[in-house]
């Protein structure tokens, strides 16, 4: 048996401007934003307003979300806070997965103690969180959607979620034409994150009908989405939007490529997108269809990512990058069964990393 549920949305061009009504429904309290810092000094380009009572932060995305950043911005929303009752109303996190991962993690934090760290992991969190928006403005990754909120850890040499219901949007609002700014690169990349969902799911043992069904309902969206005449278009917007929301919900039953983009971004700082990208790359073996499809899209579109980035390294990096990967017990035993570590050795993950 399988629970879960996806987070109710406002969906379509112009979205964005039900988001006004939806903080009154929740009637009178401050609001958190927590915007990517695209939007710094800009927000009229959301054409969203917050009040005088609101705390604005602009999120960093230059990295990825960390166990430290989020407990920083953590920190800083207590000391702003009137005392330890004021807690906002309404969290909002309007960015790409990393903005909206760190508005789930701030909104678990601010009603459970201790840090970030303490929550990485499986069903860890205990009290329900702030109640939260997530507004996507790029599509991909389906953190709009999931129950995770994924953060790096770097004194624990790992990247690992927050897998929580409390982890989910309690609403969204899904506007394509949001993502209208993104460039071209970063929109493919993030859009492969939601090809990576699918299709690890697909490739896995851990399947169920819920996911099955949503899977199959939305692949033709994807594929629209990528569909050269309209990446650009407001069509491939929406198409791509429809396939990261509905896609997150595989995101949980991930295979071989996502240990392996984690791997990427722990020791050499890849971004996730890419790094799903690249660490295809050297798993065609495993996943040929996948290598295959990956390369007609990139062609396609005229898209490029790095080779031969791991064929060079020394010793040390190469143990980081196995060790960052083999800690992904989960999604491995999903793709090769529980008997991975015989597939998986030492040399045969060296041999993968050393061909991306
Ligand atoms: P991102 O949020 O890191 O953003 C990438 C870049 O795009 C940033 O420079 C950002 O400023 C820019 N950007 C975002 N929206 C823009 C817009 N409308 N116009 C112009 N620029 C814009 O990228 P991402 O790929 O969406 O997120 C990656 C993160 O999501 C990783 O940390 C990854 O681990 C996480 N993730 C989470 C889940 C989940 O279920 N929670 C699933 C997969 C990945
Ligand atoms: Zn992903």
């Amino acid at each position: 048996m399988i629970t879960g549920s996806m987070p109710p949305y406002v969906f379509g061009p112009g979205a964005i401007q039900a988001l006004p009504s939806l903080l009154e429904e929740r009637g009178p309290g401050w609001v958190l934003w927590l915007v990517d810092y695209f939007f710094a000094g800009n927000l009229k380009i959301l054409g969203i307003s917050p009040l005088g009572t609101d705390y604005v932060i602009y999120v960093d995305t230059l990295f990825e979300p960390t166990v430290e950043s989020v407990d920083r911005i953590t920190i800083a929303v207590k000391e702003w806070m009137a005392c330890e009752e004021d807690l906002p109303l309404t969290v909002i996190g309007i960015g790409g997965g990393s903005t909206m991962d760190t508005a789930k993690a701030v909104s678990i934090l601010l009603t459970n103690p201790g840090k970030a760290e303490d929550y990485q992991g499986w069903d860890l969190v205990k009290n329900p969180a702030v109640y939260k928006i997530g507004v996507p403005t790029l599509s991909g990754t389906g953190s709009e959607s999931s129950s995770t909120c994924v953060l790096t850890n770097h004194a624990k040499g790992l990247k690992l979620g927050m897998n929580s219901p409390y982890s989910r949007f309690d609403h969204v609002v899904l506007d394509p034409d949001l993502t209208a700014t993104v460039p071209r690169e970063q929109r493919f990349y993030t859009a492969m994150d939601a090809f990576c969902h699918m299709r690890e799911y697909i490739h896995g043992r851990d399947q169920n009908a819920m996911v099955d069904a949503l899977v199959d309902t939305v692949w033709n969206s994807f594929e629209v989405g990528v569909n050269r005449t309209c990446f650009e278009h407001y069509q491939g917007r929406e198409s791509l939007m429809l396939a990261s929301y509905f896609g997150g919900a595989a995101a949980g039953c991930t295979g071989l490529v996502h240990p392996f983009s984690a791997g990427l971004s722990m020791a050499l700082g890849l971004k996730h997108g890419l790094a799903n990208c690249v660490a295809l790359a050297g798993l065609s073996e495993f996943y040929p269809d996948m290598w295959d499809d990956l390369m007609d899209y990139a062609d396609d579109l005229e898209v490029d990512f790095p080779t031969s980035l791991c064929a060079d390294l020394d010793d040390g990096q190469m143990r980081r990058l196995y060790e960052a990967t083999v800690v992904h017990d989960k999604p491995l035993a999903n793709a090769l069964g529980d008997g991975w570590r015989e597939i998986l050795t030492r040399e045969k993950v060296d041999e993968i990393f050393r061909r991306m």
